[in-house]
């Protein structure tokens, strides 16, 4: 079980989260939905620890993977290194399953740069995934890819979530990716941004536990 409470997150005299109390189950995928510059890229900087100046508590498993955006890639370190290097103890074959996975064996020698962005996003999905996290975390990673790489991306990371059941925050501005991917919407509104009808039932996909 995953619990968030932020009572409140400030830069300076600017309040930019106030009163986000959200759980999230094991196994459970949780879309954030809010427009730009609502705050929900503060709210996972929070929650995956890198920002720890905030009032209030979180409860998470220490087994976390995120995707964001753009892929974050180590460009010196082959595309299997890319894989090893950030899951110490993960055996060499193990990794490489997981590039096959995702369609991109035959670039495991290459460095990042020499793939396409494609497949340098589809190596950050198989790193992610590769841990077999208790909680991954994603930043609007469909965004700005084109309508193709976007609707194949989408469709590996559902059949990656529904293989590997890691509890998922997925954040995004996107409706239609929400409804794709998450057993449960809450929206971010407001300014300082809090969780739009929090008081209410929030909306429930697919009658997840
Ligand atoms: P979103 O991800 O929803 O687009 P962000 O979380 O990136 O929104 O930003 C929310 C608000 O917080 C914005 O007004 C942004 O300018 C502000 N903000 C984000 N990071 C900082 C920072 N390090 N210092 C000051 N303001 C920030
Ligand atoms: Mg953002």
């Amino acid at each position: 079980m995953i619990r968030i409470d932020v009572r409140r997150k400030a830069f300076g005299a600017t309040e930019v989260l106030s009163d986000i109390h959200l759980t999230v189950n094991p196994g459970e995928t949780l879309a954030i939905l809010g427009p730009s510059g609502i705050g929900k890229s503060t709210l996972l900087r929070l929650i995956v620890g890198t920002d720890r100046d905030f009032d209030g508590s979180l409860e998470r498993p220490d087994k976390m993977a995120m995707v964001f955006q753009e892929p974050v890639l180590l460009p010196w370190r082959s595309a299997l290194q890319n894989i090893t290097l950030v899951h110490p103890g993960m055996d060499r074959s193990a990794a490489l399953a997981m590039l096959q996975r995702v369609g991109i064996a035959d670039k495991a020698p290459l460095f990042p740069g020499q793939l396409s962005l494609g497949q340098q996003r589809r190596l950050a999905l198989a790193r992610a995934f590769a841990g077999r996290p208790e909680l991954l975390v994603m930043d609007e990673p469909f965004v700005s890819l084109d309508p193709a790489m976007a609707e194949e991306m989408l469709s590996l990371t559902e059949d990656l979530i529904a293989e590997t059941r890691p509890a998922t925050i997925l954040v995004t501005h996107s409706e239609s990716e929400a409804r794709l991917l998450a057993d449960r919407i809450v929206r971010l509104a407001g300014r300082p941004a809090t969780i739009d009808g929090n008081h209410g039932p929030s909306e429930r996909l697919r009658g997840a536990v």
